[in-house]
């Protein structure tokens, strides 16, 4: 039950083995390989559990292959909180050591002028809490019709702070058809809802 098993490539599995892991978690097990298919997952897991690296290890590889554009993200991560948004990328300069894929952190709190300067030169990932998003999105300075994966991590804590109106927003900018990873504690119905509009025949992985 070692991560080889679970379809990564040979650079994600070295930084891997960098960080010292040898054994993947359940959600891990659970998450990868069906993320790395093109899947729609739903991870009912808390955090502890290693999910942050069960959505960033297959996405890492989901966007070593392509180009991205400026202003468009191909990829975008929805965190309920800055310091939540900032442990994940963190995560991807720890685990996407070997590729050169670009990032961008839309939080608030911080000058807007760095974020916009990434949004120029094309971004790979964009990791962002919904307000910040929101206000950019509503300035013109962010595209999200190129967005073809979206992860909304933490959705029970949205829902807590008030978020799942801007989220339903979000979802709607981005293309129809794409691929949504969905990861939350617990699942009351607000979110089962959510993940019934917006996503597509998920599996359901819970730890
Ligand atoms: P998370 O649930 O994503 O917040 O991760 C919890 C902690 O587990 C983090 O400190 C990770 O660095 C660590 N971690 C993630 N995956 C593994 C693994 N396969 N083996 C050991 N530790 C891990």
């Amino acid at each position: 039950g070692g991560f080889a098993e679970l379809g990564l490539s040979d650079a994600l599995m070295r930084a891997v083995e960098d960080s010292g892991y040898t054994v993947p978690t359940p959600i891990q097990k659970g998450a990868i390989p069906s993320v790395l298919m093109g899947r729609d997952i739903i991870g009912v897991a808390q955090t502890g559990t290693g999910k942050t690296a069960s959505f960033v290890l297959p996405m890492i590889d989901i966007l070593a292959e392509g180009r991205s554009r400026a202003l468009m993200p191909r990829s975008l991560i929805l965190e309920p909180t800055r310091e939540l948004a900032q442990q994940v990328s963190e995560n991807f300069d720890k685990y996407g050591k070997y590729h050169k894929l670009s990032m961008a952190l839309l939080i608030g709190g911080v000058s807007m002028g760095d974020q916009l300067a990434a949004l120029e030169k094309g971004v790979d990932v964009l990791i962002a809490t919904p307000g910040r998003l929101m206000d950019l999105f509503g300035r013109g300075k962010i595209m999200l019709n190129q967005c073809g994966l979206l992860v909304i991590d933490e959705a029970d804590r949205m829902l807590d702070m008030g978020f799942i109106p801007d989220i339903e927003t979000i979802c709607t900018k981005l293309p129809a058809v794409r691929q949504t990873l969905l990861f939350s504690a617990t699942m009351p119905p607000p979110i089962k809802k959510l993940a019934d509009r917006f996503m597509t025949d998920p599996r359901m992985i819970e730890v």
